[in-house]
């Protein structure tokens, strides 16, 4: 049984479909979901847990894809530029492990890398670009997943 994290993003014209439920019904997965989120650009972004036998698995992401559903691995980095950030706060009301916090009183903003699950949530949010993703070495492409 093989058990893979991903990130799915719907761009915003499916996001009142009906989409996941048919990787339980149709390709005899399961999966938890671990966050599910709306985007200031109105994407969905959820969080999944899949769990299944790798050839449904592999069929279950293609037809995610095949329906327009960006599915990469949760396998990837997120690198916080401290020298860049103006320290504005944004970041930190999306992000969902509080990796991410304004601390007070000093008004400044601290990453805790070990909490942060790379779901991008602040990254598109960042006015300066002082948050960024960084694919892990060892996946060749999102293909790889
Ligand atoms: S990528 Fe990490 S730091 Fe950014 S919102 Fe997600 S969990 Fe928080
Ligand atoms: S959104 Fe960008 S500039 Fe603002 S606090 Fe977060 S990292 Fe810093």
């Amino acid at each position: 049984m093989l058990s893979k994290k991903v990130v799915l993003t719907f761009p915003q014209p499916l996001l009142d479909k009906a989409i996941v439920y048919r990787l339980i019904k149709d390709y005899n997965l399961i999966f938890n979901i671990l966050q599910a989120r709306i985007t200031p650009d109105e994407e969905g972004v959820m969080i999944l847990e899949i769990r299944g036998k790798r050839e449904d698995y592999k069929a279950g992401v293609d037809y995610l894809r095949e329906t327009g559903v960006k599915v990469r691995p949760l396998n990837e980095s997120i690198f916080w530029r401290e020298s860049e950030c103006t320290h504005c706060g944004l970041c930190t009301d999306v992000c969902p492990t509080q990796a991410l916090t304004l601390e007070r009183p000093e008004m400044r903003v601290r990453f805790e890398k070990k909490r942060c699950i790379a779901c991008e949530l602040c990254i598109s949010l960042c006015p300066v670009r002082a948050i960024e993703r960084r694919v892990n070495k060892k996946r060749k492409s999102d293909e790889d997943i």
